[in-house]
């Protein structure tokens, strides 16, 4: 009788690398991915809890599986990741149908705890954090994209931002060494994958916990020298910590991709403080000027709070008056949700709601603007993208992203692509977020 998984994940890119461990080790066992989650003999629900409204969407998926297991009684549920290590045995009160209670620190112990599971079918809660981790150890992966991978290059964050939960569920700084790194790069770039994204909270900070300097920016080159390797991107930064090395690293290279993330959540120093991110608005804006001078052509994006507690009419109109002055290609923006457990949940001076949806929109009607007119500029223009398969909205459209990340459809046409394949496309029109043309074939 064949045994069925499924995994049904949540949250950042860390959590997807998580899940695909969680599949290789579930394959080793002989169990089969299968898309109905009804049908699996094991589900693992990989968690996040970085925002309010993501883990009530994953309670009610926790809720539904009790009417599932209902159906299918010798079911195993299993509940990993950033919810599981923050609330602990808490969950399990709450929902009996639980099995497995997997933390942030047992990702690659997952087959060993199934197995020990099986045997009695007690339930199993490993939830404690082990920080000094052996952080090399990374086991087998199912990915699903067939050209692109995550390598984590580090796990955790020492930051401690006080809107953030990430330090509390995911643990201190642990980097992985630079030669273990390079082998799982290698090894994914001879099974085909051609783009690489590295993995960490906070990739400017790599290295410092075995005190090297600049170990970022020799990473980046050691990554960038990989025979076969086609496109190079890193998440995420810190502006804090991001550097002229790794910048010039990134000038210098032949593929690490010309797309600098820099979240500055907050134009306003005096929200940035409260935030305690470490930097000012001026300090960021000396670093955008430092990557234009080294990549003139670098395409900028943001991640933004609005509505952070405390934040007046004035903190908003600094962020506003930051994202026109850098004019980011994308923004991807945020109303503050308190998390309780970290030191913003507990500030006074909480913005109502109403207040933070209309500073969102008039954030986000600036950012439209921008983008279109920075997207117009590549009309007429040849760009080169990597196919990454049909439109899902259109299968006789293909989509693919250019070197920084723009998303590009053109119509197939009688042509055949390939997943993986680099096309050269003619831009013909410009959308707030989308290119469009043909391809030159
Ligand atoms: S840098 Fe700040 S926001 Fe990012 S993960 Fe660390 S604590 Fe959270």
């Amino acid at each position: 009788m064949q045994k069925f998984y499924h995994i049904l994940n949540y949250g950042c890119q860390m959590n997807e690398s998580d899940a695909e461990h969680y599949a290789a080790q579930l394959e080793e066992l002989g169990y089969h991915k299968n898309e109905d989650f009804r049908q699996a003999d094991v589900i693992v629900v990989n968690t996040c809890c970085v925002r309010e409204s993501a883990e009530k969407k994953i309670l009610g998926k926790i809720g539904e599986l009790k009417n599932v297991k209902a159906q299918k009684p010798e079911q195993i549920i299993c509940i990993a990741g950033c919810m599981a290590q923050k609330d602990g045995e808490k969950l399990i009160k709450k929902h009996p149908q639980i099995d497995l209670l997997i933390g942030t620190s047992y990702v690659n112990s997952f087959k060993e705890i199934l197995e020990d599971y099986l045997h009695d079918k007690h339930v199993r809660v490993h939830t404690e954090m082990l920080n000094n981790q052996d952080s090399e150890f990374e086991g087998e992966r199912v990915r699903e994209n067939g050209f692109s991978a995550w390598i984590p290059i580090m796990y955790g964050c020492n930051n401690f931002c006080t809107y953030c939960i990430v330090p509390y569920v995911r643990g201190r700084e642990r980097s992985r060494s630079v030669e273990n790194i390079i082998e799982e790069v290698k090894r994914a770039v001879a099974g085909g994958y051609k783009e690489i994204t590295l993995l960490g909270q906070n990739v400017n900070s790599y290295g410092k916990d075995f005190g090297e300097k600049e170990a970022f920016a020799k990473l980046l080159k050691e990554v960038d020298k990989v025979e076969g390797i086609e496109r190079i991107h890193y998440m995420t930064s810190h502006p804090r910590d991001m550097s002229e090395d790794v910048i010039k690293a990134v000038a210098e290279s032949k593929h690490i991709c010309e797309n600098f993330h820099v979240p500055f959540q907050s134009g306003s120093t005096r929200i940035l403080k409260e935030m305690n991110r470490g930097y000012t608005r001026e300090k960021y804006l000396e670093l955008i000027k430092l990557i234009r001078k080294y990549v003139p052509n670098a395409v900028l994006t943001s991640d933004i709070i609005v509505g952070f507690p405390g934040e007046t009419e004035e903190d908003f109109l600094d962020t506003y008056n930051l994202v026109k002055e850098v004019g980011f290609d994308m923004i991807f923006t945020f109303i503050y949700s308190k998390r309780s457990g970290t030191p913003a949940a507990k500030m006074e001076e909480q913005i109502p709601l109403a207040v933070k949806k209309e500073r969102l929109n008039r954030l986000m009607e600036l950012q439209n603007d921008i983008s279109l007119k920075l997207n117009q500029k590549f009309v007429g223009e040849v760009v080169e993208v990597i196919a990454e398969g049909p439109s899902r909205k259109n299968d006789k459209v293909w989509n693919g992203r250019t070197e920084t990340n723009k998303l590009v459809l053109w119509p197939i046409e009688d042509n055949k692509f390939e997943v993986g394949q680099a096309v050269n496309i003619k831009i013909e029109t410009a959308q707030t977020w989308i290119l469009k043309g043909k391809a030159l074939v």
